[in-house]
């Protein structure tokens, strides 16, 4: 087989990418080691931002999203009982949607497969070959068959532990990394949520977010140990440790029920650099992982797309490299900030430390950010997303 661009991964990172390639005539084919079944399953992403928005409109799978997603003007946050609320209307004009990564990765799949552009699911002992040379090469199994594909370029969009990362000689990567002691433990349930805006929660007992996917069904996190385990979680165990730490008027509204999902997450702040390796170039959380707190994993690898897509484009329809020579410092510049962010977050709302000197510096941080309104205008732009 021969693509122009053979992409690994069949996440929000290298659909998206296929979907703007195709719309550009690039020919390419994604593998992906999962089946497509499997990929649906995983509940991820929930908060997207409007320069993300702009990019499903872009790839033409846009129209669910605006019929079923709700804009989000503003989020709140609670600190030990007392909310607050930013509003990101009023101080940056913007807002952000709130959608499921299941719903965008169905969307993505579906605009795929009515252009008739190929997914092999399911391929097995994906390599890559070659990547320093002018003609790379994929290889995998699928069907009990090896099968080879001959291509212009290799995009990396297989996540964390993907194979793409791995590619690349060791020595040509630099690893920055901050592992935090503590995970998520998030549920999904079919109850109307506590709020119609998301709750960040700094209480004393450890961070909660209070989130959804629609008006009846709830997704709720709450600060574990890495040593838990989730069959030590039964649900009334979850609701017993989330409700304490709403303030009154969330005590009262929360609806309980039983879990559809429960799953714990680790909290990790990576980034490899750089994201371009001869002729393979990594997108999404192949290159850098974000910790949950800011939102910003799924709205990081629509940023990479869109600059490796424009990248792409320029080479072909233009003849130019350039847009592929400056790819990796111009999504490190966009990740590195949001980077920033994410740990601004997590450091700030859950309880890592018992130092009193930094419990008190949270609530200076969080005191600063509700007064100022300098400081609640750096919070929005960053919440909603950075211009490209
Ligand atoms: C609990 C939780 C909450 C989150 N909340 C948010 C949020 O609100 N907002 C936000 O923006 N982000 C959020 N994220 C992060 C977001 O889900 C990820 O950043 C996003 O999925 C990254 O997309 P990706 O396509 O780069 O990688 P992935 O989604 O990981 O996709 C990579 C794909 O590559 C495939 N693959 C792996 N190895 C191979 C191989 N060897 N060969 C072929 N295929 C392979 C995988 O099966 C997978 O399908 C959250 C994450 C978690 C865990």
């Amino acid at each position: 087989m021969r693509t122009q661009v053979a992409i690994i991964g069949a996440g929000p990172a290298g659909l998206l990418l296929g979907q703007l390639l195709h719309k550009h005539g690039i020919d390419n084919i994604i593998l992906e080691r999962q089946t497509a079944d499997y990929v649906l399953s995983r509940v991820r992403a929930g908060v997207i931002e409007q320069v993300t928005m702009g990019l499903l409109d872009e790839a033409g799978v846009g129209a669910r999203m605006h019929k079923d997603g709700l804009v989000h003007d503003g989020v709140q946050i609670c600190v030990d009982g007392v909310r607050h609320r930013i509003s990101f209307k009023e101080l940056t004009g913007k807002a952000v949607m709130v959608y499921g990564q299941t719903e965008i990765t169905k969307d993505l799949m579906d605009g795929r497969a009515a252009v008739g552009a190929p997914t092999v699911y399911a391929a097995d002992d994906v390599a890559l070959h070659d990547i320093f040379s002018g003609a790379p090469r994929v290889t995998y199994r699928g069907d009990s068959k090896s099968h080879e594909i001959d291509c212009d370029f290799i995009a990396g969009c297989d996540g964390f532990h993907g194979i793409s990362r791995k590619s690349a000689p060791p020595r040509a990567i630099t690893a920055h990394e901050r592992i935090y002691p503590l995970g998520w433990l998030g549920i999904l349930s079919d109850t109307p949520p506590v709020s119609e805006e998301l709750i960040y929660v700094r209480h004393d007992r450890g961070f909660a977010l209070c989130s959804m996917r629609s008006p009846t069904r709830s997704r709720y996190y709450i600060q574990c140990s890495l040593a838990d385990d989730i069959d030590s979680w039964p649900d009334e165990r979850f609701w017993e440790a989330l409700r304490p730490r709403l303030d009154e008027e969330g005590r009262e509204r929360l609806v309980t029920g039983p879990s559809i999902e429960k799953s714990i997450a680790p909290l990790r702040s990576f980034v490899a650099e750089p994201m371009r390796f001869g002729r393979l170039f990594l997108a999404g959380d192949a290159a850098h992982i974000v910790p949950p707190t800011g939102a910003k994993g799924l709205n990081l690898a629509a940023s990479d797309v869109r600059y490796l897509s424009q990248a792409f484009i320029e080479h072909y329809a233009d003849k130019s490299d350039s847009g592929l020579d400056h790819y990796s410092d111009r999504a490190l510049a966009r990740v590195w900030k949001a980077e920033r962010f994410s740990w601004w977050m997590t450091t700030t709302l859950h309880r890592i430390s018992e130092n009193p000197f930094d419990l008190k510096l949270q609530v200076a941080e969080l005191d600063y950010l509700f007064r100022s309104t300098a400081a609640a205008t750096a919070f929005a732009e960053n919440y909603v997303g950075l211009p490209y």
